[in-house]
């Protein structure tokens, strides 16, 4: 069911297909969440149910107010508005967030939620994605996902091997930043052991490509840095994409995020194979966006991800063009080491190998990137969630931290 692609992938042969339709598929509940809708939306929707246009700003405020400073589940808990209009507005709304059908709690702390989103069709199955929680000792790092599957086809990642794919809503993203601050209990009003705020940092390295889904995106994220709400500032979002060249600048001008690339290659032909939008948007136009891309500075460097891949992109040579052609862009590269799958043709580049390219680029002024000495142990992405595994390994951990440092 809904599993035909109708775009490019009938093409077989050597080449990876470019991209996959998304399938727009998403049918809202008859009683429609007011999580992750702007203000002027919420406000609209009281009136539909008949509330006077003179009250509509006030009442959008508080309601504003309890959603994302208190984090309230439900309409009963806010004890600011009326009871009757409380009453009216459970009869006709909720404040749901995407159900949670496990949660994995490792002994560091990580926590990896699974999470169910409806499937707009009684006879495939619900959709799920993952979200994870990354605590370090001076932040908390969310990774949170933009689309079940991915549109895009890269060749050494597992979720892009996924057939289905449906765009995320605003309200599912903001969501997952919405659960894990339940789980956690880190709503403005509680106590943390900490002191501070948990959830401090949210990275868009889940599964799918960000850029793909670019208004929901936006939307979400405009939410989450909104500083009556959630609050996380934009200096501490980061979103992570392939190389979707014409909505990079438009994530700088409508979002004001920080931005991460995921590169993997410093020649279009090894790029085109990895990342087979390159054959769309190739190396030069891609840098090209990211001078241009609007913000960017030392203090707000551009991340430059790189995943080591044995004998494919790791070479010294490798490392000599990945340092010369990042010059002139305020930049930082996060090496990760590959998180090998069931059925990939690529390997881990051997940790003697991926030292001597962490030293070249560190000797030419890149802060080294990989930063726990266990070799081969510090494995697996944000983009590698979804795993089959049922328990976080430590490998998977320690990828996820090396991942999260990208600010
Ligand atoms: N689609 C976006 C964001 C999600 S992927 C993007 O591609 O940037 C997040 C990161 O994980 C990307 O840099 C991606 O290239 C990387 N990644 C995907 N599969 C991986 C794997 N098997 N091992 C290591 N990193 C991987
Ligand atoms: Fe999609 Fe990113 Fe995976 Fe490529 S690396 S298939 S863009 S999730």
């Amino acid at each position: 069911m809904n599993e035909t692609m109708t775009s490019t992938e009938a093409s077989s042969g050597a080449t990876a297909p470019l991209e996959k339709i998304a399938l727009e598929i998403y049918v809202p509940p008859a009683k429609p969440s007011l999580v992750g809708l702007s203000r002027a939306e919420i406000a609209e929707l009281l009136g539909s149910i008949g509330v006077q246009p003179a009250q509509r700003k006030m009442r959008t405020q508080q309601l504003w107010h309890w959603i994302y400073v208190r984090g309230a589940s439900n309409f009963g808990e806010m004890t600011s508005i009326s009871k009757e209009m409380r009453a009216q507005l459970e009869a006709h709304f909720t404040v749901a967030r995407p159900e949670v059908v496990a949660e994995q709690v490792s002994s560091d702390g990580t926590r990896k939620w699974l999470l169910r989103l409806p499937s707009g069709d009684a006879i495939e199955k619900a959709h799920e994605v993952e979200c994870v929680y990354i605590p370090e000792t001076d932040r908390g790092t969310l990774c949170v996902s933009s689309q079940v599957g991915c549109t895009l086809n890269c060749t050494f990642c597992h979720t892009g091997t996924q057939r289905l794919v449906r765009n995320l809503t605003g309200g599912e993203i903001v969501g997952q930043i919405m659960v894990a601050r339940d789980r956690l209990n880190d709503w403005a009003d509680r106590e943390t052991p900490t002191g501070s705020r948990l959830v401090t940092n949210v990275v868009m390295m889940g599964m799918g490509e960000p850029l793909y889904n670019f208004d929901a995106v936006r939307d979400a994220l405009l939410i989450v840095a909104d500083n009556e709400g959630i609050g996380i500032s934009r200096r501490r979002i980061t979103l992570s994409t392939s190389g979707v060249v014409p909505n990079i600048i438009r994530t700088g001008e409508e979002i004001g995020v920080m931005l991460a690339i995921s590169l993997h290659a410093v020649r279009d032909e090894l790029r085109n194979e990895l990342v087979p939008l390159n054959r769309k948007y190739p190396i030069a136009e891609l840098l090209q966006a990211c001078r241009d891309y609007p913000g960017s500075s030392n203090a707000r460097r551009i991340t430059f991800e790189y995943v080591m891949l044995k004998d494919v992109n790791d070479s010294l040579d490798d490392a000599r063009l990945l340092v010369k052609m990042l010059k002139g862009i305020p930049a930082k590269i996060n090496l990760i080491p590959f998180n090998p799958w069931p059925g990939t043709r690529y390997e881990c580049s051997d940790w003697d190998q991926i030292e001597k390219f962490s030293e070249y680029i560190f000797n030419a002024g890149y802060s080294s990137p990989v930063r726990t000495p266990r070799g081969r142990d510090i494995l697996a992405a944000c983009g590698q969630l979804k795993s089959e595994t049922e328990k976080l390994s430590v490998r998977e951990r320690q990828a996820l931290r090396a991942m999260a440092m990208t600010d």
